[in-house]
């Protein structure tokens, strides 16, 4: 992996399982396991009851706990939404937004993804913003369009330490991970684009997480490539030793 000062950073996003007693448990072996302690920098994304026993239960272990999404107002009558403010007074630190779940099984747009990423960075929470294409756009020859639109649309509202997460949609929970020659196509691609788009400094410090079913076998290639600072895992971040893995490979 280049570093050019970039740590590596890999986040965990626990979607919408484990009860509170798995959740626990889990909380308790990232714990025990040291993982805080790794040269990666490491976070965890529970569902949102569950954020105050992680921040209690991961306090001082270097381990940041974070939210899978939040709303772009502070507050208001906004039935069944989250509060940025909220999440941050909980001790979230960062908050991944855009999440193709989101963009495509929920109907999130760019404004809103980029509505949120300004409401993150208002309370001091780091913006994991999730890009990618479906398969139908990769197929089109649309993949570097589409993600170009999508960084663009966040790009006045994200600031230093926004991080990208890019997200191919039909890598995502299917077990088809993308081929170390496309993730390093892409990810190349998106550093050039931020260095045409935002400046070679921005381009240089923003971290590019891969994400789309990363586990402990497949890890370490992905993470070794150019421009590949880290990776957004979801199934595999259920399971603290797959998760231990790829954390320390990174
Ligand atoms: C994700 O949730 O962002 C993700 C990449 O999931 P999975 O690792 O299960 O494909």
């Amino acid at each position: 992996m280049t570093d050019g000062g970039r740590r590596p950073l890999v986040v965990g996003n626990w979607k919408m399982h484990l009860g509170e007693a798995a959740a626990g448990d889990l909380l308790d072996r990232l714990r025990a396991d040291g993982l805080g302690a790794a040269r990666a920098e490491v976070g965890v994304a529970p569902t949102f009851p569950l954020l105050r026993m992680a921040v209690d239960r991961l306090g001082g272990s270097g381990i940041r706990v974070g939210v899978q999404n939040h709303h772009f107002e502070d507050q208001g009558a906004f039935t069944g939404e989250v509060s940025p403010r909220t999440v941050a007074e909980i001790g979230a630190s960062f908050a991944i937004l855009g999440h193709s779940e989101r963009r495509h099984g929920l109907g999130e747009s760019d404004d809103v993804v980029a509505r949120k990423v300004a409401a993150a960075r208002r309370h001091g929470l780091t913006p994991v913003v999730c890009v990618g294409e479906t398969e139908t756009e990769r197929l089109e020859g649309r993949t570097r369009d589409v993600v170009g639109r999508q960084i663009l649309a966040v790009a006045p509202a994200a600031g230093p330490g926004t991080v990208l997460a890019y997200e191919p949609v039909w890598a995502i929970g299917t077990g088809r991970t993308a081929t170390l020659a496309q993730i390093a196509e892409m990810h190349a691609a998106i550093r050039r684009f931020l260095s045409e788009t935002l400046g070679t400094d921005a381009a240089k410090a923003t971290r590019i997480l891969y994400g789309g079913s990363v586990n402990a076998g497949n890890a370490e290639p992905i993470l070794r490539l150019d421009d590949v600072d880290g990776a957004l895992v979801g199934g595999a971040s259920l399971d603290p030793a797959a998760f231990g893995t790829i954390v320390r490979g990174a």
